[in-house]
Parts: structure tokens; C-alpha cells; sequence
């Protein structure tokens, strides 16, 4: 089914078949890197939600999912790297080998201190997939994305589960906003 979302203010810049393909080809090399693991899948809330429904129906793989919802503090647009848990998996970590799902990776700042905090909880292993890198405004470079949707240039994206002020997060593609006064 393909829905049509008319909005003269997005222009599309991957579209729904795009990613598709795209995300098919992340989960099979998620299954084929995680068969006899026990693995479980962290959604981190709410960005991630579309792609992490898509991402772990394309896992041929016994797995079990979870989510977190972290605020980062802003320092005007900025996150300044400091993360508030709002809501924590339910599930104990230890041992496990964990998948940390994620809209897009911008400065780094926030998956980083996630993955500081996660990762003192002893899983046997910690990985990270993204749907999107925008490599550009990158702060902690060392952040490494095992699993990376597409990298884009540095402009604001929305759709599939990103939002401008609440907005957008349900278009079945991935936009950019062309005028973001009038959003
Ligand atoms: P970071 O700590 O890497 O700078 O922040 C990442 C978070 O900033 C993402 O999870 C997302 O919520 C937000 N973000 C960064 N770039 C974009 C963008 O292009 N579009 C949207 N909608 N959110 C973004």
C-alpha cells in the first residue's frame, strides 16, 4: 500500500521503497551476524519506533525487543551530552547481546552517554543501528554504527518516525523540509 502524503513543504529525499530495501538488507545481516546469540533489540523511543518495527520483522532470527526513552538536555539546539532515562528496558541486560535501535545519529552526544550507561550493565555485547548518520556535525567520532540505514548530509530531516515539533513522524518516507517557518 502506498499512502499519499501531499505536502508542498517536503521535498522526499529516500523514499518508502527505498528504504524497504534498504532496511531488508540491514536485517538480514543482522540475522546472519546474530544466529545463535541471544539477542534482544532496544528501540529507543520515540524516533526510532517506525524503523524499529520494520527492522525486527526483517530479522529472521528468535529475538526479544524493548525500548527506552532518554531526554537530552539542550544547550539552545545542541545537545549538550547529558541524558535523562525516562523510561528504562524492562528487562535485565546481563549476558544478553543488545542491538541498540536508533532514528539518526547527529552529534553523537546522546547514543554515546546511552551507550556509556547500557554498557555498564554487562551485556555480552553492545551494537547500534541507525536508520540515518549525518556524519557531519559529528561530536564524539568515536561513536561506531554497526549498522547504518544511509548517511546524509547535514540538513533536518522528518518522516518515518522523525518529527519537526511533534509532526511528520508518520510519512511513510523520509523528507526534508524545504521552509521550516511554516511548519
Ligand atoms: P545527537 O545527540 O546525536 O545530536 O542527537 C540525536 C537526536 O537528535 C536524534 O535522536 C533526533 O531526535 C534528533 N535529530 C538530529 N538530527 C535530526 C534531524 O535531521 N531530524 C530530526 N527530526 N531529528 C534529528
Amino acid at each position: 500500500m502506498t499512502t499519499e502524503f501531499t505536502d508542498s513543504n517536503l521535498e522526499v529525499f529516500y523514499s518508502a521503497e527505498q528504504i524497504h530495501t534498504r532496511v531488508t538488507e540491514l536485517g538480514s545481516q543482522i540475522a546472519a551476524d546474530y544466529a545463535e546469540k541471544d539477542l534482544v533489540v532496544v528501540g529507543v523511543l520515540k524516533g526510532s519506533c517506525v524503523f524499529m518495527a520494520d527492522l525486527i520483522r526483517a530479522i529472521d532470527l528468535p529475538l526479544a525487543i524493548d525500548f527506552m526513552a532518554v531526554s537530552s538536555y539542550k544547550d539552545g539546539t545542541k545537545s549538550t551530552g547529558d541524558v535523562e532515562i525516562l523510561k528504562d528496558v524492562s528487562q535485565p541486560i546481563r549476558g544478553k547481546d543488545v542491538i541498540v535501535v536508533e532514528d539518526i545519529v547527529d552529534t553523537g552526544l546522546t547514543l554515546f552517554r546511552l551507550m556509556e550507561i547500557l554498557g555498564s550493565r554487562g551485556a555480552n555485547s553492545i551494537a547500534i543501528a541507525s536508520l540515518l548518520d549525518k556524519p557531519e556535525p559529528r561530536i564524539k567520532k568515536e561513536l561506531k554504527i554497526d549498522y547504518c540505514g544511509f548517511q546524509i548530509p547535514n540538513k533536518f530531516v522528518v518522516g518515518y518516525g522523525l518529527d519537526v515539533a511533534g509532526r511528520y513522524r508518520n510519512l511513510p518516507f523520509i523528507g526534508v523540509v524545504k521552509n521550516p517557518e511554516i511548519v
